[in-house]
C-alpha cells in the first residue's frame, strides 16, 4: 500500500482503523468473559451497598427515635423485621455493619476480577502484538518504525489496560451510585430529590467544560513530553559524538529547554486541573446547601416554597448522606473521559499494526527444503525498495553447488541487495530466485532461512554470553560443539583470553568486544548452524591484516564445500572464485574468472588495479558512475 500522504505505513493503516475499542473488546473479551462477568457483578452489589447505611439510618431515625413512620427496610419483607424499638435499633446497626462488611469483601473481589480480565486482555494485546511485528517483513523496518512499535508495545497496551480497568470500574461506580441516589431520592421525597439531583446535570456540564478547556493543554503537555524523550535518546546515542566533540554543555542545554517546557506544560495542566475536584464540591457542596435549607424548612415548619405533603426527620437525614455520596464518583467523569480518549488513540495504534499485511510468508503448501544441493540461480531478477527507484534490472546469476561465486561493484551497485533477496528478506519485482529449482518464495521459509548460512556486513550479537551468542539458533547445540564452532572461526583464542572465557557477557550490541571478534563470533554461530548455501556479505570496516587474515582462512574453510555467495568490497577475496559477477548499477556487466575479466579490462580491471594500487585513480568513465552511486548510498 502508497502511504501517501502518512508518514509511514502503520500511519496510514492507523488512521483506517474504526471502533477500535470494540474491535479489540470483541476479540480479546470473550476469553475472559468470566473474570469480566464477576467483576461487574461484584462492582454493581459492592457500589451498592455504599447506598445501604444511610438508607438504613434515615428509616431508623424515623421509626425508633421520633417514631415518625413505621420500621421498614427496602428489599427486606416486614415479616423478617422485629417489633421491639431497641430490637429494631440493633437490627439496623447489623445490616449496617453487615454492609460494610460486605461491602469491603465484594471490593476486594470486584478489584481481583477486574484485574485479571484488564491484565489478562493486554498480555494477549501485547503477544499477539508483538508476533505480528516479527512477522513484517524488512519493508516495515525500513521505515523506522522501531520506536512507534515500541510504543505501541509499552505504553498502549498500558493506556488500554487502564481503561479496562478503572475507567470500565468507574462507569460502573457513577451508573450505581447515581442510579442508586436518584431511585433512593425519588422514592423518599420525589419533590425535593428534583431540587437535589438538579446538581447531576450541572456536574456533567461542569466536566464538559473542563475538558474542553483543559485537551489543549494536555495535548501541548503530551507534546513536550515526546520532544524531551526524542531529545535525551538522540543524546543517549549519539553519547560518543558528544564527549569526542565535547558539546556536552550544548546538549545539557538543550535538555534543559525542553525540560524547561515540560516544567511550563505541565503547570499549565496542573493549574486547570485542581481548579476541578473543588469545582465539583463546590456544586454538591451548594446543592446540599440548597437541600438542607428547603428541607430542614420543611421538618420544622411545613413544606416551604410550591412543595407539598411531609417530609420526616429520617427522610430528610438520607437526603443530608446521599447527597454528598455523589461527589466522589462524579470527580471521576473528567477522568473516564480522558482514560477514553486515551485508549481510543492507542487502540488505534495496536489494531494499525494488526492491519499492517504481511507480505512475505509461508505460501499454503510451501516446498520444504530436506535434502538441498545448493543449486542458486537468480533468473532476470529485477527489484525496487519501496521508494520505487529500480536498484536491480534484470540480474541473473547461477551457482552450481559447491561453488563460489562473487559478486563486486562499486558501492550502491546492490551488491547486498542480491544477498537480501536469496533469503526471501524482500521478495523481487521481476523474475526469480531460486534454489534448486525451486522459487524461494513456494519454499518454507523457516527451511529457505535455516540452509542460508548469511554472516552480515554489520554483525548484531545480543546482550548474553560469548557462548550463548554462537548458539544462538542451535539452542541445543553442547559445550563441544560450540568450542568447535568457535574454533573453525578462528575465535577460540581470543574468546578463552576475555575475563571470563565462553561465558563473558558482550554487552549491548555486543559493545564489548571488537568489530574483528564479533566478526569472529558470527562465523561461528554459522559453523554451527552448518548450512548448505554460505551468504557472505563481507564486511567493510576495517580489520588489521592479521585479524582479517584469519577471518579469511575461516571463511575459506567454511566455503570449501558448500555453495558460496560472496558479496565482495575488497577484490583481494575474491581472485580465487570460480566466478566473479561485476555489478554495476543493478545491472550485471561483466563475469567470468578474475583472470578473464583482467583480460577484459573492463570495469573490475580498473576496480583492480586502483585496489592493488597498480592505477592511482579509475579512469573517468568509471569515477563519475561510482562517486554518483556512492552519494545515492
Ligand atoms: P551495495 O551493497 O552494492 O553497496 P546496496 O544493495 O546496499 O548496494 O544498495 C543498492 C541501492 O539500493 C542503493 O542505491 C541504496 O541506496 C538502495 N538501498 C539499499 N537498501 C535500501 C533500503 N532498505 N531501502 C531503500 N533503498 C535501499
Amino acid at each position: 500500500m502508497a502511504t501517501g500522504e502518512f508518514d509511514t505505513e502503520l500511519d496510514a493503516y492507523r488512521e483506517q482503523v474504526e471502533r477500535p475499542l470494540w474491535r479489540l473488546f470483541v476479540a480479546y473479551a470473550p476469553e475472559k468473559a468470566a473474570w469480566l462477568t464477576v467483576g461487574l457483578v461484584t462492582s454493581v452489589l459492592a457500589y451498592g451497598t455504599v447506598l445501604v447505611a444511610p438508607i438504613v439510618l434515615g428509616t431508623t431515625i424515623d421509626a425508633v427515635f421520633t417514631q415518625e413512620s413505621a420500621y421498614a427496610l427496602p428489599l427486606v419483607p416486614d415479616a423478617w423485621l422485629p417489633i421491639d424499638r431497641t430490637a429494631q435499633f440493633w437490627f439496623s446497626t447489623a445490616v449496617v455493619a453487615a454492609a460494610l462488611l460486605g461491602g469491603a469483601l465484594l471490593q476486594w473481589v470486584r478489584g481481583v476480577a477486574i484485574n485479571y480480565f484488564a491484565h489478562g486482555v493486554m498480555y494477549a494485546i501485547r503477544v499477539d502484538a508483538y508476533e505480528k511485528m516479527q512477522r513484517l517483513d524488512m519493508t516495515f523496518f525500513d521505515n523506522k518504525e522501531t520506536g512507534e512499535v515500541m510504543s505501541i508495545l509499552n505504553n498502549d497496551t498500558s493506556s488500554l489496560e487502564t481503561f479496562f480497568d478503572n475507567a470500565l470500574g468507574d462507569s460502573v461506580r457513577i451508573g450505581v451510585i447515581v442510579g442508586g441516589v436518584t431511585t433512593a431520592l425519588l422514592y423518599t421525597n420525589r419533590q425535593l430529590a428534583l431540587v437535589t439531583l438538579g446538581a447531576v446535570p450541572l456536574l456533567v456540564g461542569f466536566t464538559w467544560w473542563f475538558m474542553r478547556v483543559i485537551e489543549p493543554r494536555y495535548t501541548r503537555h503530551r507534546e513536550t513530553i515526546g520532544d524531551l524523550n526524542t531529545r535525551i535518546e538522540n543524546g543517549l546515542s549519539g553519547i560518543e559524538l558528544v564527549k569526542t566533540t565535547s558539546t556536552e554543555d550544548y546538549e545539557n542545554e538543550r535538555v534543559r529547554g525542553v525540560s524547561r517546557d515540560v516544567f511550563d506544560a505541565q503547570m499549565d495542566v496542573l493549574k486547570l486541573s485542581y481548579f476541578y475536584r473543588p469545582g465539583m464540591e463546590l456544586i454538591t457542596g451548594a446543592a446540599l446547601l440548597v437541600t438542607f435549607v428547603l428541607g430542614g424548612l420543611w421538618v420544622f415548619s411545613g413544606p416551604p416554597l410550591f412543595f407539598s405533603g411531609t417530609l420526616t426527620t429520617g427522610d430528610f437525614v438520607v437526603f443530608m448522606l446521599l447527597t454528598q455520596r455523589l461527589t466522589g464518583p462524579m470527580a471521576q467523569l473528567s477522568n473516564i473521559v480522558d482514560w477514553y480518549e486515551n485508549a481510543k488513540a492507542s487502540g488505534k495504534r495496536i489494531c494499525g499494526l494488526m492491519d499492517v499485511p504481511v507480505r512475505i510468508e509461508d505460501r499454503t503448501d510451501p516446498v520444504g527444503l530436506d535434502d538441498i544441493e545448493g543449486h542458486i540461480e537468480y533468473d532476470g531478477v529485477t527489484f525496487a525498495y519501496e521508494d520505487g527507484e529500480t536498484v536491480l534490472d534484470s540480474v541473473s546469476i547461477d551457482a552450481a553447488p559447491g561453488e563460489t561465486v562473487a559478486i563486486v561493484g562499486p558501492t550502491g551497485a546492490g551488491k547486498s541487495t542480491v544477498a537480501k533477496l536469496l533469503l526471501r528478506l524482500y521478495d523481487v519485482s521481476g523474475g526469480a530466485v531460486r534454489i534448486d529449482g525451486h522459487d524461494v518464495r513456494d519454499v518454507r521459509l523457516a527451511d529457505l532461512r535455516s540452509s542460508v548460512g548469511y554472516v552480515s556486513q554489520d554483525t548484531f550479537l545480543f546482550d548474553g554470553t560469548v557462548a550463548e551468542n554462537i548458539r544462538y539458533g542451535r539452542f541445543d547445540a553442547d559445550r563441544e560443539a560450540v568450542l568447535a564452532a568457535a574454533e573453525a572461526a578462528e575465535a577460540h583464542e581470543f574468546i578463552r583470553s576475555l575475563p571470563e572465557g565462553y561465558d563473558t557477557r558482550v554487552g549491548e550490541r555486543g559493545v564489548k568486544l571488537s568489530g574483528g571478534q564479533r566478526q569472529r563470533v558470527a562465523i561461528a554461530r554459522t559453523v554451527l548452524q552448518d548450512p548448505e548455501i554460505l551468504l557472505l556479505d563481507e564486511a567493510t570496516s576495517a580489520v588489521d591484516t592479521e585479524t582479517e587474515y584469519l577471518i579469511q582462512r575461516s571463511l575459506d574453510r567454511l566455503a570449501a564445500d558448500r555453495t558460496t555467495l560472496v558479496i565482495a568490497h575488497r577484490l583481494s577475496t575474491v581472485k580465487d572464485a570460480d566466478r566473479i559477477v561485476v555489478l554495476d548499477e543493478g545491472r550485471v556487466v561483466e563475469r567470468g574468472t578474475h583472470e578473464d575479466l583482467l583480460a577484459a579490462d573492463g570495469l573490475y580491471a580498473n576496480l583492480w588495479g586502483v585496489q592493488a594500487g597498480e592505477i592511482e585513480s579509475l579512469p573517468d568513465e568509471f569515477l563519475v558512475r561510482t562517486a554518483e552511486s556512492s552519494a545515492n548510498h
